[in-house]
């Protein structure tokens, strides 16, 4: 088995980290999406040396639209995204089908809830709350996770009744906050737009109650008319989602990195609510 940090994959390490892998004759990959992503793009648009795996997992993090297209084409597997949580174990994943995320049912019970820990319906995003069935040396009852997530409706294609969690949109504390008490949820800004995009890596950082950035890491060889013209495109698909009172910017970087214990958040706000807040119905936006 071959570890490798998710910190550590700057630009001019890749090479030897491929290398590792290749000549560790690795068949499958696990790790985050966002940094996996790094070393697919990096062997795509390099020379390097391929690898062709049997099988891709992801999780810590949600596999956006983007990645899941990149380590399809490079690695000519398309990765099942996993769920897991620490005192819960791993409790949700793809199956061959791809369309989300079927929960454990044997094993937990997960329950989607708004604020006052009211079930919301199905196909409406919440709070991620979990009991576990069979650890009876520490049980959790209506754990809340801190994810936001929304339950899928109707029956996956592969057969399976297992209920299904769609893609997870994250940290709760990744929502956006306005100076009305309005929460802006990140699943509600709809990033995998930006999956069209010539555009790399992202991030919507909100930076005090009135103002957004959205930093952005485009695709290499644009000029800079064409940088202006992605700028002025991702402003435009994205400002109506934050409101009048919020002045929404793009701004480009060289890389973003991964946060605490290598992770990549997609999104996040460095101020607290502005008062509590109620999500009748559980839209969470
Ligand atoms: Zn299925």
């Amino acid at each position: 088995m071959v570890h490798i940090d998710p910190n550590s994959l700057a630009d001019d390490a890749l090479p030897a980290i491929v290398n590792r892998l290749a000549r560790a004759n690795v068949q499958g990959l696990i790790g985050y999406p966002a940094s996996l992503s790094v070393i697919a793009s990096f062997i795509e648009q390099s020379s390097s040396q391929r690898l062709t795996l049997k099988a891709v997992i992801t999780g810590g993090e949600q596999l956006t639209d983007r990645d899941r297209r990149v380590l399809a084409r490079v690695f000519g597997t398309e990765p099942h995204s996993n769920y897991s949580a620490s005192e819960v174990f791993d409790f949700a994943s793809e199956c061959m089908a791809h369309c989300g995320l079927h929960i454990a049912a044997e094993d937990v019970v997960v329950e989607i809830v708004d604020d006052s820990g009211i079930p919301v319906t199905q196909g409406h995003q919440g709070r991620i709350v979990v009991t576990n069935l069979h650890n009876y040396g520490m049980p959790f009852i209506r754990y809340d996770l801190g994810d936001t997530g929304a339950l899928l409706s109707g029956t996956c294609p592969c057969g399976s009744e297992l209920p299904r969690l769609s893609g997870l949109v994250g940290k709760s504390n990744t929502y956006l906050h306005t100076r009305s008490g309005r929460r802006i949820s990140p699943g509600g800004l709809y990033l995998d737009r930006l999956a069209s995009l010539p555009v790399v890596q992202y991030q919507v950082v909100q930076e005090d109650l009135d103002t957004v950035v959205m930093y952005l890491v485009p695709a290499a060889g644009q000029s800079p008319e064409e940088l202006s013209a992605l700028r002025e495109k991702v402003h435009d698909m994205f400002v109506g989602a934050f409101g009048e009172s919020i002045r929404f910017d793009v701004q480009f970087t060289d890389r973003i990195a991964p946060g605490a214990a290598g992770k990549h958040t997609f999104v996040f706000s460095k101020i607290a609510p502005v008062a509590p807040t109620s999500s009748p119905g559980g839209r969470g936006s």
